[in-house]
């Protein structure tokens, strides 16, 4: 019988040499650390061992190490908030454990109690919670991580594995206001196809789109609007699910509609919620909440007839992501936003809706306080 993973296990082991904290100004996404990080060893036939919190530190692995020839690694994004009694938040953390463990099965490598995880994060928002920053819009991006740890060039199933943990204080995705962005309708590469593993968190899924994203660049846009097939459905942007808002011209109806999830679209937490959001809080007089193949045809023809109402990504990173203009064969398609706030009015929603949750302002089942 291989060992569960088991928080109830865990060994701690404090820094003697603090970092210092930087002013809430200065913080830069993914930039700098805590003092703490949790890695856990797993081995085929031994399975999870001692879960370790202990000072921030680098890795030593042979050369031959799996994850650094056939990318045996898998990671999450998630985020904990201080809330105003001064409680540690997490919003959601079981879907992300959840994924994680579909990551994991994709690439052989082990799988675990997604709670137990849960309460070892928590130890180590515990231990670095004077870390986390305090303000609507700050909070402690959290980074797990899975990769396979075996030595030799052989393409095998990895028979060990290291889990790891850190994290990283964040400020606002957008310090001076929403700043909504331009895409590049994208059918000159493809992020993700039917049968592949574009639904799971790899990290050998986004090295590949940093071409494109030059490409992109160069002509002005900040990020790809990822199409897919002949028929050039819309799949996701950079690296967040996308959501569209329609307006029929006849009947008024409107309609907000993201892509399906077919094994081609990330699983987002954030797309999730929003869906659930939307159903419960919109009237459903007035919408409908799609979860439905669209083209850039159809926005483009939509755009052409007024009915394109509003537009957006989604992803823990910035909640959400206004969208102002699509680049598109020769048409820049306008995507309407408030000219006062620079964002759309139900995506200014949303956004409000889902951070009153995070900071635990309004009390919901989705946020857990952890410390
Ligand atoms: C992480 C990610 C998302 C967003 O997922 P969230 O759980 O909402 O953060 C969307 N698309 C891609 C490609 C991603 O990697």
């Amino acid at each position: 019988m291989s060992a569960p993973l088991s928080a109830s296990k865990l060994t701690i082991t404090k820094t003697t040499n603090p970092k210092p904290k930087l002013p809430n100004d200065q913080l830069v996404f993914g930039a700098t650390f805590t003092d703490h990080m949790l890695t856990i060893e797993w081995e085929d036939g031994i399975g999870w061992k001692t879960p370790e919190i202990k000072p921030y530190q680098n890795f030593s692995m042979d050369p031959a190490t799996c994850v650094f020839h056939y990318a045996f690694e898998l990671f999450e994004g998630l985020k904990a908030y201080k809330d105003k009694n001064g409680n540690v938040r997490m919003f959601r953390p079981d879907k992300n454990v959840e994924r994680m463990n579909k990551s994991a099965e994709r690439i052989a490598l082990p799988t675990f109690d997604g709670e137990e995880l849960i309460k070892l994060i928590g130890e180590l928002l515990k231990l670095d919670h004077s870390f986390i920053p305090e303000g609507r819009g700050y909070s402690l991006y959290i980074r797990p991580t899975l990769i396979g740890t075996d030595v030799g060039l052989g393409v095998h199933f990895p028979k060990k594995a290291l889990l790891y943990v850190i994290t990283s204080p964040v400020g606002p995705y957008y310090s001076t206001g929403f700043k909504p962005v331009r895409l590049l309708a994208t059918d000159f590469a493809t992020r993700a196809w039917p049968g592949g593993v574009g639904n799971r968190k790899l990290g050998a899924n986004y090295a590949p789109c940093i071409v494109p994203q030059i490409e992109a660049a160069k002509k002005g846009y900040q990020q790809n609007l990822w199409l897919f097939g002949e028929e050039k459905f819309i799949t996701e942007v950079g690296t967040m699910n996308v959501f569209f808002v329609f307006k029929d011209a006849a009947s008024g109806k409107k309609e907000i509609v993201t892509a399906p999830l077919d094994g081609t679209i990330l699983e987002g937490v954030t797309r999730d919620s929003i869906l659930d959001l939307c159903r419960e809080r919109l009237d459903p007089a007035e919408w409908t909440v799609n979860e439905r193949y669209f083209t850039i045809f159809e926005v483009e023809d939509k755009a052409s007839k007024g009915e394109l109402v509003e537009a957006f990504g989604s992803g823990t990173a910035a909640v959400v992501s206004p969208i102002c203009e699509i680049g598109w064969r020769d048409n820049d398609i306008k995507v309407p936003v408030n000219e006062k706030t620079q964002i759309g009015d139900l995506t200014q929603q949303i956004a409000t809706w889902i951070a009153e949750l995070q900071y635990g302002e309004k009390d919901h089942e989705w946020s857990r306080v952890v410390v």
